[in-house]
């Protein structure tokens, strides 16, 4: 037929377009992105290096313990941080195997646990919360798990240290479901325990994956023997009382347990449970192989246009952490973006949300086990780190197509206070300065008194270590020497109702009131017992809000 220029033109734009989206959906749909929750312990360490090792990122696990050794104390993290910068591996790994490619961010744990590890969760599809059998759940996987629920992340559980005497397995998977209000499936199961652990029934499949206790400590892969689950020989290799109760508890599962309903998995409505021993090496490559098949692709985001899908074909992020000082050689701080849509290419201008300034994204960094590479494009769920001083905040969104934003990652609930004091009066401006823009880089929460007589803002953190950053910070950057006096409140709820919230309710007892810096009303209290007392006490006061998020 006879085309027109236009009708010609109109065609091409459409092909063109059907192969971007096409495109999009490919790299998409290899992608998988997750987070590993636990208590410091829990073994995180050791399984992110055998994650690693049997994805094929390293070939001899180990690499990863540089960091385990030298996070433990404080002054060596300082001391890390201005020699050499901080390994980048803090924030993101990529490793590619079957067809995928995996993104693990990273969750700071021990001392260096603070906001960053609450915000890493913002960028995370999933979630591994990994468990140690021997002590169950414990706080700092509580707390992180919270964030998970309120995110509506699908969470993958993995019972660690099954070599070590572990409590009853049907006791753990009972934690799980009182405490958190979470279904549980096993995948597989765990055949004794400590000394007397054999290995694990792997019901999918019915078929039993025998332990072996590994000499080389699990630098190296170990194939396990695999045996049909009614293989008659597993008699002989498990011993009578285990065999039997073994068979008692498949039966039971069968009936207790409901289906693996992926549609809830997705949900965070039922979590997916594995036993193993990362240390060992054992029931690592299993968890990998089903963890693939059920977690979820990079997945939709809420935006002020809707709902943002990854094949969107314009690229869209936002910035989930700041991180200063990474290279002593010039102080520069880099900003880590999760990839919401869209394709990122080196060097692409973009506007960010919140000024409307249009930023060029010059030094992009992929993020590769322990080293930093330059990156050429990105995809949803991909991170990138960009070294554009200055120009970004925690939360931003940029973008390359229409005006969008995503909503801003919530301030999480404090623990920790302590007045931040300027002793030296002739500083004023720069701690001022100093202050603020640590605020605004997220390094730290500020609250302020309500007493006219008390200037000192109020330091807020969830962990210690952020103390310590901010003092080290305004010391080597802004000159200003500060002293910190703690106070000695550890729950910190943000009043919903607001100011006329309060108002209503007249005087409180055992809490003090203080503003965030958006002027809106939080309360301290000593412990959780006083939150409770004071809305029974006060049930016209309305919500008390854990977290918040900005205006
Ligand atoms: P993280 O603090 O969660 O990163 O924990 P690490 O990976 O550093 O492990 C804490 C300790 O538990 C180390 O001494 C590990 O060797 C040990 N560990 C980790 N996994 C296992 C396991 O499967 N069995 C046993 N017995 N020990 C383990």
């Amino acid at each position: 037929g006879d085309e027109s220029a236009e009708e010609r033109k109109a065609r091409e734009e459409e092909a063109a377009s059907r192969k971007l989206a096409a495109d999009l959906a490919a790299e998409v749909a290899k992608r998988r992105n997750f987070a590993i929750i636990s208590h410091p312990d829990a073994g995180k360490t050791t399984l992110t290096e055998k994650l690693l090792l049997y994805g094929g990122a390293i070939h001899e696990a180990g690499a990863v313990k540089a960091r385990r050794a030298s996070r433990h104390a404080t002054s060596d993290w300082m001391a890390m941080e201005q020699q050499r910068g901080i390994s980048i591996t803090s924030t993101a790994m990529v490793f590619e195997t079957k067809g995928h490619s995996i993104t693990l961010l990273d969750t700071p744990g021990h001392a260096d646990f603070g906001e960053d590890t609450y915000r890493t969760l913002a960028a995370a599809d999933n979630a591994v919360m990994l468990v140690d059998a021997g002590k169950g759940l414990e706080p700092q996987t509580r707390k992180l798990f919270e964030v998970c629920r309120m995110r509506k992340l699908p969470v993958f559980t993995f019972m660690n240290k099954l070599d070590r005497p572990a409590k009853e397995p049907l006791e753990l998977l009972d934690e799980i479901e009182k405490e958190f209000a979470l279904q549980t499936y096993p995948v597989n199961w765990p055949i004794g325990s400590g000394d007397r652990f054999v290995g694990v029934y792997h019901r999918p499949r019915k078929e039993v994956h025998l332990f072996q206790r590994d000499a080389s400590h699990g630098s190296r892969e170990i194939i396990s023997t695999v045996l049909a689950g009614d293989d008659p020989t597993l008699k002989d290799i498990i011993e009578p009382d285990l065999y039997e109760q073994l068979q008692e508890e498949l039966e039971l599962l069968e009936e207790l347990t409901p289906p693996l309903d992926m549609d809830r998995v997705r949900s965070g409505d039922l979590s997916p449970v594995f036993f193993g021993s990362a240390m060992n090496n054992f029931g690592v490559e299993l968890f990998l192989e089903s963890f693939l098949g059920y977690a979820v692709p990079p997945k939709a985001y809420e935006s002020s246009r809707g709902e943002i899908s990854p094949e969107y074909p314009h690229f869209t992020g936002f910035v989930f952490k700041l991180q200063a000082n990474m290279d002593p050689r010039h102080r520069d701080k880099v900003a880590f973006v999760r990839v919401c849509s869209g394709q990122f290419e080196k060097g692409m201008k973009v506007q960010l949300a919140r000024t409307g300034k249009t930023i060029a994204l010059t030094r992009p960094q992929k993020l590769f086990a322990q080293e930093r590479s330059t990156m050429e494009t990105g995809f949803a769920g991909d991170v990138i780190g960009l070294n554009n001083p200055n120009a970004f905040a925690i939360g931003d969104t940029i973008f390359s197509g229409p005006r969008l934003a995503y909503p801003a990652i919530p301030c999480f609930s404090p623990e920790l206070f302590m007045y931040i004091k300027n002793p030296n009066p002739s500083k004023y401006k720069q701690f001022q300065k100093g202050i603020s823009e640590l605020l605004g880089e997220g390094a730290v929460q500020v609250l302020y008194s309500m007493d006219p007589g008390q200037t000192n803002p109020i330091l807020a953190a969830v962990g210690q270590l952020q103390f310590e950053v901010v003092q080290h910070r305004m010391q080597s950057e802004y000159n200003v020497d500060t002293t910190l006096e703690p106070i000695g409140y550890t729950v910190a709820r943000w009043v919903v109702g607001g100011w006329d919230a309060l108002e209503k309710v007249g005087r409180l007892y055992n809490c003090a009131t203080v503003k965030d810096m958006w002027g809106r009303p939080v309360l301290l209290f000593r412990n959780d017992w006083n939150v409770s007392q004071l809305l029974n006490d006060n049930p016209e006061i309305g919500e008390l809000a854990p977290y918040s998020l900005p205006p």
